[in-house]
C-alpha cells in the first residue's frame, strides 16, 4: 500500500516530509531516517536550534570537525558538520513553518 505523504522541505539530499494518514513526519538525510510525531518534531526543532556548533564540535580522525547530537539511544549518536547543521536546521524551521501554515489554512 502506498501512503501519501506531503514534501514540507527538500534541500541537497535532506528531505522533510508528512505523513497524510496520521501527521507523523520524516526526515530523511543521505542513510539516516528520524520518524516524529508533530510534537516531537517542533522539540526536536526548539532543541537544535538552541545549540551551538562551536560548543558541541569535535574534531575527528580526518581532521574534520562536526558537532555531536545525542539520542535516546546512548549507543546512537548524530554528527554533523558545520554546513550539515546549517542545512539541517534551516531545513527544520522551514518544515515548520509549512506545518504551521497548513494548520492555518485547513484547521
Ligand atoms: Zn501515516
Amino acid at each position: 500500500m502506498k501512503n501519501t505523504t506531503t514534501v514540507l522541505t527538500q534541500r541537497d539530499n535532506l528531505c522533510i516530509e508528512q505523513c497524510s494518514c496520521c501527521d507523523n513526519i520524516h526526515l530523511m538525510y543521505q542513510n539516516l531516517l528520524l520518524k516524529f510525531t508533530p510534537e516531537s518534531f517542533a522539540d526536536f526543532e526548539s532543541a537544535l536550534s538552541k545549540l551551538e556548533f562551536e560548543k558541541r564540535a569535535v574534531t575527528f580522525g580526518d581532521g574534520s570537525d562536526k558537532m555531536l547530537i545525542n539520542t535516546p539511544q546512548k549507543e546512537i549518536q548524530l554528527c554533523f558538520t558545520k554546513s550539515e547543521f546549517e542545512l539541517l536546521r534551516e531545513s527544520l524551521k522551514e518544515a515548520l513553518l509549512m506545518i504551521e501554515v497548513s494548520q492555518i489554512l485547513y484547521c
